[in-house]
């Protein structure tokens, strides 16, 4: 045996040096990278839709293209769009910043003698513009010459993008997009942490460097436990989220042992570690209130999909590099039948460790809550007690249809409108080079499974798991990684597209 605090030295370099990517190594390995033809097959052409939301809003690639068809277009659509990104700027801006955003915008789109003069508008947004001056600049108006920006370009703007070759490069893309997952595709590394059914180990996309965190199911650990059902329901929860407070699912594959959900990787270590096993038991009350408050967040967003999410504990709430937090496993999760507003399973079916004994059921509808130590103030006593009331008609958040757990006084500090966007700073930042996670040989594998035989509904389930590339995640991988541009450059077939006469 080699010396155990080696193994785990040897893992943690490997681990720290593949996230300090090569980039220009890595650009050697695009050359025999290129886009697929799409198959122009019905099958294609349905499953990427016509909605323009999807299209042209909310996937990454999308976005992209429909913008660069826009720029490459007549002026006024260019205008609508630059338009959209100075209101965006301005809506996240603060203090001066907010004043002078402001001051740009009329000048550049409300000038009349200005090249970005807004012509389009017709109507009640026409009105509203001739009124605008400074002092009338409100966020009601600008929100509706917004949506009517946005009606303009889903309208004709749409219908010729989806003829234009930036709709074409567009199919080729979810072409690609489609192709077959496999360990292959990743390199991987250490351990980060254990969990019921398997490891979770980080792992990196060979061709762009991305570095991503794959949980790694068991699949005869999941067939013994009679847990299948419940692995193909955090893959489908997972995959319908997309926000900033809950962990994102970017692959999901499977190999000849497990299931794969390859997710983001949160290298600043779940909060359980950074409460017991970093310094003194706790932390600073103002990490607390940020983490509560983008805890917050997430829960909001799941329940806005009417999923309740069920497992809320120190080791699922994971920091990322930047030190902002997010929810992470839903394999607890579920959703809600449609029409219904609670979840009357009372998880006793659910929970696959018995954890749920007579004692615990007991203390969570009956007892009040106690706080022991000394250190939670009025304000953080009240926001608990409020949240664990025992019914939720007086529970924070459920009291009535306008009860905003945001607005309670412990989140006074906090302003959620840029904390939604990512745009505050948090309390503590992770060290780059050091990695937040127990030493590997803590890590290490312990239950051996027995033989199991697979039969051919187990290969089906399988397969229904295995859908490979998660759109938004994948797309924003190759846009971050500079895939998207070198493809584009590289095999350009809009050059040259000008749609001025229409
Ligand atoms: P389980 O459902 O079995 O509890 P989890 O999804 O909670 O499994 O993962 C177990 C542990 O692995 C977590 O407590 C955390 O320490 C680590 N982990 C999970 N997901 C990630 C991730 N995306 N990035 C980094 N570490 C992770
Ligand atoms: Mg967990
Ligand atoms: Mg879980």
């Amino acid at each position: 045996d080699t010396l155990p605090g080696l193994d785990n030295l040897v893992a943690n370099t490997a681990y720290l040096k593949a996230q300090n990517i090569n980039r220009d190594k890595l650009r050697d390995q695009w050359i025999s990278l290129s886009l697929p033809k799409p198959r122009m097959s019905s099958d294609l052409q349905a499953s990427v839709g016509r909605n323009y939301e999807s299209l042209c809003e909310q996937q990454p690639i999308g976005k992209k293209l429909f913008q660069q068809f826009l720029l490459a277009s007549n002026s006024q659509y260019m205008v609508a769009t630059e338009f959209l990104q100075e209101l965006s700027d301005w809506s996240f801006a603060e203090k001066e910043a907010r004043e002078k955003a402001k001051q740009r915008i009329l000048a550049k789109f409300f000038q009349p003698g200005s090249r970005s003069f807004v012509s389009y508008f017709t109507g009640e947004a026409a009105g509203i513009c001739k009124g605008l001056s400074i002092k009338k600049f409100d966020e009601e108006m600008l929100d509706e010459l917004r949506e009517a920006t946005r009606d303009l370009l889903r309208g004709k703007p749409f219908v010729e993008y989806l003829d234009s070759p930036f709709f074409y490069k567009f199919l080729q893309w979810k072409e690609y997009e489609k192709q077959k997952i496999n360990d292959r595709y990743f390199y991987e590394f250490r351990t980060l942490g254990k969990g019921g059914f398997g490891e979770v180990c980080a792992v990196q996309v060979k061709h762009t460097g991305q570095m991503y965190a794959c949980k790694k199911l068991d699949k005869r650990c999941l067939k013994k436990k009679g847990c299948e059902r419940l692995a193909l329901l955090e893959k489908r929860i997972l995959e319908q989220v997309n926000s900033l407070f809950i962990v994102n699912l970017a692959y999901a594959y499977d190999n000849k042992n497990h299931l794969c959900l390859v997710m983001d990787l949160m290298n600043g270590g779940d909060l359980h570690f950074h409460i017991y096993e970093l310094g003194e038991r706790g932390m600073c009350m103002e990490r607390v209130v940020y983490y509560a408050a983008q805890i917050t967040t997430g829960i909001l967003h799941l329940h806005t999909l009417d999923i309740v999410y069920r497992d809320m504990k120190p080791e699922n709430v994971l920091l990322d590099a930047k030190g902002q937090c997010r929810l992470s496993d839903l394999g607890l999760a579920m959703e809600l039948p449609k029409n219904k507003k609670v979840c009357q399973t009372a998880g006793t079916t659910d929970f696959r460790e018995k954890v749920q004994n007579e004692e615990v059921t007991r203390r969570t509808l009956e007892d009040d809550c106690k706080f022991e130590h000394k250190n939670f103030n009025d304000s953080s006593k009240d926001l608990i007690r409020c949240f664990l009331k025992k019914k939720s008609v007086h529970r924070l958040g459920c009291r009535n249809v306008n009860d905003d757990p945001r607005d309670h006084v412990f989140f006074k500090s906090i302003n959620f409108r840029r904390l939604e966007a990512g745009l505050v700073d948090p309390p503590w930042v992770p060290t780059s080079n050091v990695v937040y996670a127990k030493d590997t040989n803590r890590l290490m594998e312990s239950s051996v499974v027995e033989y199991i035989q697979f039969e051919q509904r187990d290969e089906e389930f399988f397969k229904k798991f295995s859908t490979g590339a998660v759109s938004i995640q994948w797309q924003k991988e190759m846009i971050n990684s500079g895939v998207f541009d070198h493809l584009n450059d590289k095999e350009d077939n809009c050059n040259g597209y000008n749609n001025e006469s229409s």
